[in-house]
């Protein structure tokens, strides 16, 4: 196989100052790619600030004989988000590949202790930063019908503990996945938008305790993720609106399936039958993965013309 590369292509990742984002923009831009290293430079709960973060990696990818430019705007906010994608468009003309990185994890309290202010800091960096630099990139990508979007989502989608806000906002990166890449599909656009939950040790992970934390660094790299993300930001990505964990030097897919399930025929059905097909609406056996809610909804009838509402 021809290596994969990404000579012409204009990126940008955002949360690159460090951690797994720098390790993103540096095999980007070691393949060719000219990447726009965003970071606004806080601590991993989003307080601070310091342009010198985003700086000192895109330098660092410079020496090793890349191309890569600093931009140190938050992606938290609309304004931000349109000064991000116009500090790339200024320097090289488009955006081709987006790498919606940064996040935070303001809260890891229990919800009786998480403030609003935490939930709000959480849902605005990933997942309101996210909505608002696929927004800024969208039209662009469209018209000239290429675009690779890569949403960073986390496992904590699955359940962290008695933790909320980071799970939530994190899920809805994930929804966000599956929105966008129903639109382009359904438009034939050669725009394709995926996701990963990555594993690996970086000082988010210091949240974990020294041990954890330590093993995570030494078995689970950031360097490690990243060949998944350059993938699905590849020209010849195979996929779109598909989610993968990336670790450790694997990947695995991360789907939402619906079971075959209990179908009552009766409209007057009771809670009594409803428990009594528990075990068989539970079997995983035979599982179907929808394309869409209406996909999803067909399967209990093709009497509607649900197709009608896709897109
Ligand atoms: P990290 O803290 O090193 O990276 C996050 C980066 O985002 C930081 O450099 C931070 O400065 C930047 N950032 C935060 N708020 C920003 C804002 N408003 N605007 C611009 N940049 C901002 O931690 P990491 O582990 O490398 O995390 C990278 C991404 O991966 C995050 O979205 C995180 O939630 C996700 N993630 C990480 C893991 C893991 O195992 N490390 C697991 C699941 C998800």
């Amino acid at each position: 196989m021809s290596e994969m590369r990404f000579d012409d292509k204009v990126a940008i990742v955002t949360g690159a100052g460090g951690g797994l984002g720098k390790a993103y923009a540096k095999l980007l831009a070691a393949r060719g790619a000219k990447v726009l290293v965003n970071d606004l430079g806080g601590n991993f709960q989003g307080e601070g600030k310091d342009s010198g973060y985003a700086e000192s990696a895109a330098r660092e990818i410079r020496d090793a004989g890349g191309m890569a430019e600093a931009n140190g705007d938050t992606v938290a906010t609309p304004a931000g988000a349109a000064a991000i994608v116009g500090d790339a468009v200024k320097r090289w003309g488009r955006v081709d590949i987006l790498v919606n990185n940064a996040g935070i994890v303001s809260a890891s309290g229990t919800l009786a202790t998480v403030t609003d202010e935490q939930w709000d800091n959480d849902m605005a960096v990933s997942a309101s930063g996210t909505f608002y630099l696929c927004r800024a990139v969208w039209d662009g990508m469209l018209e000239r019908n290429f675009g690779r979007i890569v949403n960073i989502s986390s496992g904590s989608w699955f359940g962290m503990g008695s933790a909320v806000p980071y799970p939530a906002a994190k899920g809805a990166v994930w929804a966000m996945t599956r929105g966008l890449a129903s639109a382009t599909r359904a438009q034939g656009k050669d725009v394709k938008i995926n996701a990963i939950m990555p594993i690996a040790g970086s000082r988010m992970t210091q949240l974990m305790g020294p041990e954890i934390h330590g093993l995570m660094e030494r078995d689970f790299p950031a360097r490690a993720v990243a060949p998944v993300v350059a993938m699905l930001a590849h020209d010849s990505t195979p996929c779109n609106g598909e989610m993968f964990t990336a670790g450790g030097g694997g990947y695995t897919r991360v789907f939402a399936g619906v079971t075959q399930g209990y179908r009552a025929t009766d409209k007057d059905w009771t809670p009594e039958t409803a428990l009594a097909q528990f075990d068989q609406v539970m079997d995983t056996t035979g599982f179907h993965i929808p394309e869409g809610s209406m996909d999803e909804a067909a399967l209990y009838t093709s009497d509607v013309p649900w197709e009608a509402f896709k897109a």
